[in-house]
């Protein structure tokens, strides 16, 4: 069974409102293209920085900005309207964790999809917020990245941890640490080991600057030997990137003698051959 679960029902630009993207039959353009991929377990994660009352968690310039449909709205209408799984794409902000769990606990999910987009206020995959232009070193923004990713997994908020070296974001276009870059997943493994949180790998990586999968594959299989299940999705914003590049995530996950996929329903785990 192959699973996409990352998924967004629309781009990230503005004038992408729910009216026109949380939808009957946009959510229905999404199951056809599934289909088409073989792709049965499909779920949606929307950012829940689109949502009013994640600015009760933070405030960032850029939330402000995106904050503008309804949580419980886009529940209900995945609920209601559709069949695919609920999901929420939500950051793991430190100092907020009480906050975002509020918000996350008093509604209903299939699962959560817990991202770093930001350290402090300054941005990893986002031009307009860039991490690179605050003049610290590669080493130091890569040591604090996965230092912060170890806390996320070990917050036990979430239910599969996002990109997980989306820190690579940029590729060769912005500075990179040298060397054997295990010394900075090392500082993630102590808090992904305590909660054997599912790791998400991402096809998306190959539609970014960085033009590879997310994680590493040293990274996976550290989680891996760490007991953690993979989840498979592609962050899709479009229908036409759904199990986009999913030959070379199954590549992959064989390389590794992984056979099955971590699958959610009420935040339940279970894990599927993936066939
Ligand atoms: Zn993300
Ligand atoms: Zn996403």
């Amino acid at each position: 069974m192959l699973t996409d679960y990352h998924v967004h029902l629309r781009p990230d630009d503005p004038d992408t409102g729910a009216d026109r993207y949380l939808v009957a039959a946009n959510a229905e353009r999404y199951r056809l293209a599934a289909s088409e991929r073989g792709i049965e377990e499909l779920g949606i994660s929307e950012h829940v920085y689109r949502f009013a009352q994640a600015l009760d968690v933070w405030q960032h310039p850029l939330w402000r900005d995106a904050a503008r449909d309804d949580l419980d709205a886009y529940v209900a209408f995945l609920r209601d309207e559709t069949d695919l799984k609920v999901g929420i794409e939500a950051d793991f902000v430190p100092g907020r964790e009480d906050r975002m769990a509020k918000l996350l606990d008093a509604r209903d999910w299939d699962y959560v999809v817990g991202s770093i987009h930001f350290l402090g206020d300054f941005a990893l995959d986002h031009d307009g917020y860039d991490i690179w232009g605050a003049g610290q070193s590669p080493e130091a923004v890569w040591r604090r990245y996965f230092e912060t990713l170890g806390e996320a997994a070990r917050t036990g908020m979430f239910d599969i941890l996002a990109h997980p070296d989306i820190v690579k974001y940029w590729g060769a276009t912005r500075p990179h640490p040298p060397g054997d870059l295990r010394r900075f997943y090392e500082l993630a493994m102590d808090g992904i080991a305590e909660t054997r949180i599912a790791i998400e790998l991402s096809t998306a990586g190959l539609r970014k600057p960085v033009g590879a999968l997310y994680p590493d594959p040293a990274f996976l299989e550290m989680c891996l030997q760490a007991g953690c299940p993979v989840a498979l999705s592609s962050d899709a914003h479009v229908p036409g990137d759904l199990g986009h590049g999913y030959d070379r995530a199954l590549e992959l996950l064989d390389g590794l003698g992984v056979g099955e996929l971590a699958v959610f329903a009420g935040r339940e785990r279970r894990l599927e051959p993936i066939g």
